[in-house]
């Protein structure tokens, strides 16, 4: 009976897919004390530095004490705090959305949005690179999915045209267009003007997830829309989370009042899960605050980008066209990714190696992560570090 487990894990060992977990002793920062050992990490989606930011801390404690530690249950039932309603209007206006529904995470956000907006008459077209929840959303929804090339806009209005003349019921009711602002394992951003003027010619409406780009693109850290100058339109469904650059925990839908409306009613990740916990929401608001009111970390973040990637360049791993902080350093060879990740871990660099099958054959890579409240100084070890290293393994 059990033995099909261990037959599993073994096959995972053998074929070197085999995960474990790394003890975090210390506060999330930008050096963590990891399995013991205090190291420059290189590897979170905390990049504005909110994760511990005195601000977000003193309002959760300040609502834990006033309002308890949980919701008690779901916001159609008796969980629907003041504060889950105060976080989607601040939410939808920092989106310049007209509305806004919180989910407990983004990974719940996007399958409660995806399997609730796509149904079966639905046409899904869906960018290869997309996150795992997006996948996990379309794989459970009963619409038509069909996977189009990264970025490959060609090649999505192939897909669609085709789907089109063979669908011979009269047609789809919704088709969709869904997309990462940023992409998590390659770090480039998705070409949203384009992709919009796709979803008008075939009416169809675009769903973006910028769990990446919130806080990080756009001049107020508005995301994907704003770095494109895209106002609200009634074409486009904003997914995110606050779980990265705002550094605390849940996920969230932007859009029309209408589909916020809608999503309230038969998002069933909404519907029968316990709202977040007041305090939770309480520390989102708190990063909203700061990110309205401050343009001194999205200033840092970009300074640390620039100088990270001018860094690598100059010390030969060539140039690098990304503009956000996922900065991937293609290595190629898996095991030599690897074995380069353990070696910066070793010298006290936490950038870790990403490998088959997250990422494609020979497409193995350093991931490295940056973050507003990295130093200078931090920020020049690393390099040394990778200048070292990869000298010594013979990959610059
Ligand atoms: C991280 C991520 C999510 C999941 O968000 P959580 O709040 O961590 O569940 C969803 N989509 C994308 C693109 C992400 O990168």
């Amino acid at each position: 009976m059990l033995a099909h487990f261990q037959n599993e894990l073994n096959r995972l060992k053998e074929k070197g897919l085999y995960r474990t977990l790394k003890k975090v002793t210390s506060p999330v920062d930008t050096t963590v004390t990891i399995n013991g050992r205090e190291v420059i990490l290189f590897s979170s989606n905390n990049y504005l530095g909110l994760a511990n930011h005195p601000a977000l801390k003193k309002a959760a404690i300040s609502v834990l004490q006033n309002y308890g530690s949980g919701a008690g249950a779901s916001r159609l039932i008796s969980g629907n705090l003041e504060i889950h309603e105060e976080l989607e209007q601040r939410i939808a206006a920092f989106k310049k959305c007209s509305a806004a529904i919180i989910f407990s995470t983004g990974y719940m956000a996007n399958i409660g949005a995806i399997t609730s907006l796509a149904g079966k008459n639905a046409l899904i077209l869906s960018d290869q690179l997309n996150h795992a929840s997006i996948i996990d959303g379309c794989r459970l929804s009963t619409a038509e999915t069909k996977i189009y090339p990264h970025k490959d806009l060609a090649a999505l209005e192939k897909i669609l045209r085709q789907a089109l003349s063979h669908h011979d019921k009269g047609g789809y009711n919704n088709i969709f267009l869904i997309t990462d602002g940023i992409f998590s394992m390659d770090g480039d951003i998705t070409p949203l003007p384009d992709l919009l003027k796709i979803a008008d010619r075939y009416n169809a409406i675009v769903i973006l997830d910028d769990a990446h780009a919130t806080g990080v693109i756009g001049k107020n850290g508005g995301g994907t829309p704003e770095y494109f100058n895209i106002a609200d339109n009634e074409r486009l469904i904003q997914i995110g989370t606050f779980s990265k650059s705002l550094g605390s925990l849940g996920g969230y839908v932007a859009g029309s009042e209408l589909i916020i409306e809608f999503l309230r009613n038969r998002a069933r990740s909404f519907i029968y899960s316990t709202a977040l916990p007041p305090s939770v929401s309480a520390s989102s608001i708190a990063a909203i605050n700061i990110l309205e009111q401050d343009k001194a970390l999205l200033q840092s973040l970009q300074h640390n980008i620039d100088r990270f990637k001018k860094g690598i360049t100059e010390i030969g791993y060539g140039s690098v066209e990304i503009e956000t902080p996922i900065i991937p350093i293609i290595i190629g060879d898996a095991d030599l990714t690897m074995e380069f990740a353990d070696a910066l871990l070793k010298k006290g660099v936490y950038a870790p190696g990403i490998r088959p099958p997250t990422v494609s054959e020979n497409q193995s890579r350093i991931r490295v992560s940056l973050m507003s409240s990295h130093t200078e100084d931090q920020i020049d070890t690393a390099l040394s570090v990778f200048e070292e290293e990869g000298k010594r393994l013979g990959i610059i």
